[in-house]
């Protein structure tokens, strides 16, 4: 990746701007939260883009009844935890052991390399993407990106 400090509230705020009609469309409300104040992070625009269009499409994939998704970026110590939110149905366990896997979809006509290509774009950056089932269902994952070694 192309590594950049840069403010990562920003990025975030342009990738939601441009995703926010097509999930408008599937009848999804895009609700951005981003802490103040917030260390530049270390990253590449364009792949950071891509790694949360990832993330944000399997969440509209799995509300087709329409809803709410979350985003939020917030500072975690020596990161940057930039979180997607979902209320759809979840992800059993075992299925979930398995979804950073190439190929591998539960759709009938899914890649299976969203969250492939993510997980190795976040570590290209020395950072970590992890995903939970939400208290009272859903998905929520998890991108900590590292914070730049000096102030913007
Ligand atoms: P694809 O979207 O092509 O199936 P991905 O790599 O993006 O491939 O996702 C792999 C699998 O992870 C999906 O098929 C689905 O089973 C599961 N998954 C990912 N995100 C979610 C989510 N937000 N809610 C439910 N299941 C999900
Ligand atoms: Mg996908």
């Amino acid at each position: 990746p192309r590594m950049e400090a840069d403010d990562i509230a920003s990025a975030v705020r342009e990738i939601v701007a441009f995703a926010r009609p097509e999930m408008e469309r599937a009848g999804l409300e895009l609700v951005l939260d981003v802490d103040e104040d917030l260390p530049a992070a270390l990253f590449d625009e364009g792949q950071i883009r891509q790694a949360l269009l990832n993330v944000m499409r399997n969440a509209r994939e799995a509300m087709s009844d329409g809803g709410r998704i979350d985003v939020s970026v917030r500072a975690d110590g020596m990161s940057v935890a930039v979180g997607v939110d979902d209320r759809g149905g979840g992800i059993p366990d075992d299925v979930r052991a398995r979804i950073f896997d190439p190929f591998f979809s539960t759709k009938g006509e899914g890649t299976g390399l969203g969250l492939a290509i993510t997980r190795q774009i976040v570590e290209a950056h020395g950072g970590t993407i992890s995903c939970e089932a939400r208290e009272g269902g859903g998905t929520s994952f998890r991108i900590l990106l590292p914070i730049a070694p000096h102030r913007l």
